[in-house]
């Protein structure tokens, strides 16, 4: 490496963790990582990015995969390349702020399971949540870099930028990232930006930028040009629209100049070549919704952030109204402070702006996130919020000032008891950690060797081979309504019936099915009315009943909540609208409502 110029440029290939995470809802199995990776490894990348929130939810989620296992199974197979993971600071791999002793212990743990650089951010650049982090990673020995989320607003200058920077050197930063995760960099903003960070901080600094709208490989070259020498690029597999330049096309493009990267273009054409025949394999997960389009120069809506909005609104039929959340959700940002849109302030604000809009009134339902986020539950937002819908949402409820962990008692003891002999090891209790039920869910699978990893749906055209006759995927007709039905396990033979687990409509269901009999779908078609009165109770989205807060014979006051719904990983309370007392109450805790539905009686 001493022979190289000090312009060379470094490359991170993300294709392992951002890559299919950005262009097929990261589902791509650690079984088809391993048969790339000594070819990979081989290349000489500055990094593999390999893990991060996103592909830890769908390891225990769909893939029925443990992640730490993934996690030491690559770095087995990648022996020599750096790996590099990304951290929600405070937030680790979940969607709530853990206490210090949970994310000093996931460092730990991440660290032992093969990671070299841990790249930390927070979605509110809100420093203080990235302290114990930091602290964490430099106290193992690894590398530690600070991340400043990019962002537009009148609050985001050049100089809040570097003052930023210079704060995370202060804390130890080894170098700087850029996280440009919606695509929202020009090439001249770029050069501005990173000509500033490079004149300000002696450390280097890289630049994350997705290609969503068509601009990123042309902010690398200026970014390049202004001093930067670590870039993050996708092999051309999964490369471009929501996802990043293609590693082949910028090593081509510094080839032959003072920035080039010494890499070999044929021997990373050749792993794309084999990543693409992997990606065949996923046609069922790509989307639309993932492909350049430079509307996000206009609207800031993060390409994720994009298909999981559209997915929402086509589960309510309200698809159409697209565009009137598209204009919302400005608003939204611009009201609570102009956050930069990233899990989870993106969930935070995407769900409150599709509830303004399909309510009809706006901040007429509010979530708890919101409430949660006005309060001060994830840190300063990078400009005031407005104080009148502060006050809507919170009233006169004291908002926390101090750094959001320091108000969390240690965790780790306690999540370790409520394990038992689940857990085998802490990675056991860490990912309990991260995800209380799906992760329970897991353990508890494994345990009983009954984990089935989410099908494979079939590609158009292709028949799936199936087993035993019997079909895994059909439509059922239903008085008139057609629903899509997979099978994606079946549990053990015991007592005479089976249970049979499936998805109606890509929901998860789960029935109990007794040989000969014909089988009855457990929840769907529930039975319940619509509502016609005011003293029933409904929601405005679908989503699952997370509490009953309320039983029958209660005496209720209008406003008072009496039911917490989940849509979109985000709580909402639902109100009695009248006074009264409460007659019926048709749902319980876990159950699948949709709008309209009576849920609860008052009278
Ligand atoms: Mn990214």
């Amino acid at each position: 490496m001493s022979d190289m110029p000090a312009s060379r440029v470094h490359v991170t290939d993300v294709v392992l963790r951002d890559g299919h995470q950005s262009l097929i809802a990261t589902r791509m199995r650690t079984e088809d990582m391993l048969p790339v990776c000594a070819d990979l490894d081989a290349i000489g990348f500055h990094s593999l990015e390999v893990w991060g929130g996103a592909t830890f939810d769908a390891c225990v989620r769909f893939l029925k995969e443990d992640p730490w296992e993934r996690l030491r199974r690559l770095r087995q197979a990648i022996p020599n390349t750096p790996l590099q993971m990304l951290l929600r600071g405070q937030n680790l791999l979940g969607y709530r702020h853990y206490a210090d002793d949970v994310v000093t212990r996931f460092v730990a743990r991440a660290a032992e399971g093969g990671i070299d650089i841990f790249r930390a951010f927070d979605a509110l650049n809100d420093l203080r949540n990235l302290e114990t982090a930091m602290q964490a990673i430099k106290s193992v020995d690894r590398h530690a870099q600070g991340t400043l989320c990019y962002t537009v607003s009148p609050v985001h200058t050049l100089d809040m930028f570097v003052a930023d920077a210079k704060r995370l050197v202060d804390m130890g930063a080894d170098s700087i990232v850029i996280k440009d995760m919606a695509g929202l960099l020009t090439p001249y903003a770029t050069y501005d930006l990173v000509g500033a960070l490079v004149d300000a901080v002696e450390v280097p600094v890289h630049l994350h930028a997705h290609a969503t709208s068509g601009l990123a490989s042309q902010c690398l070259l200026k970014a390049v040009e202004a001093g930067c020498r670590h870039i993050d690029t996708c092999s051309s597999a999964f490369s471009g629209g929501t996802s990043h330049p293609a590693t082949e096309a910028m090593v081509a493009a510094f080839h032959d100049t003072d920035f080039d990267t010494g890499l070999d273009l044929e021997a990373i054409k050749a792993v794309g070549d084999r990543l693409r025949d992997i990606r065949g394999k996923y046609a069922a997960f790509e989307s639309e919704f993932t492909q350049e389009d430079v509307s996000v120069q206009l609207n800031q809506i993060p390409g994720g952030m994009m298909s999981n909005l559209a997915h929402q609104l086509k589960e309510q039929n309200a698809l159409s109204r697209i565009r009137d959340v598209f204009a919302e959700i400005p608003r939204v940002r611009a009201e609570l402070g102009y956050p930069p849109l990233v899990t989870p302030t993106s969930q935070i604000v995407g769900s409150q702006a599709v509830i303004n809009v399909l309510t009809g009134s706006r901040y007429k339902s509010i979530t708890n996130e919101v409430k949660r986020y006005l309060l001060g539950g994830y840190g300063h937002p990078p400009a005031p919020v407005d104080e009148a819908i502060r006050h809507l949402a919170v009233g006169n409820q004291m908002v926390e000032e101090g750094r959001p962990a320091d108000s969390l008692d240690p965790e780790m003891v306690r999540l370790t008891e409520e394990l038992g002999s689940l857990a085998d090891t802490e990675d056991d209790v860490l990912t309990y950690a991260m995800f209380p039920d799906i992760g329970r869910d897991f353990l508890v699978g494994r345990r009983d060797g009954t984990l089935v990893p989410e099908p494979l749906p079939a590609q158009q055209g292709e028949q799936r081979p199936v087993s035993e006759g019997t079909p895994t995927e059909f439509v059922i007709d239903v008085h008139g309504e057609s629903y899509e039905v997979q099978i994606t396990g079946v549990g053990s033979n015991t007592s005479g019936k089976r249970q049979v687990y499936l998805t109606l409509d890509g929901m998860p269901e789960s029935v109990v099915f007794e040989p000969r009999d014909s089988y009855q779908p457990a929840s769907r078609g529930n039975g319940r009315a619509q509502a016609t009165s005011p003293g029933h109770v409904t929601t405005a989205m679908p989503g699952n009943i997370v509490d009953v807060l309320v039983v029958e014979g209660d005496a209720v006051a209008a406003g008072q909540p009496v039911l917490i719904t989940e849509a979109m990983k985000m709580e909402t309370e639902v109100h009695a609208r009248q006074s009264g007392v409460v007659r019926a109450i048709h749902v319980v805790r876990g159950d699948r409502v949709t709008p309209g539905e009576v849920l609860i009686e008052i009278e």
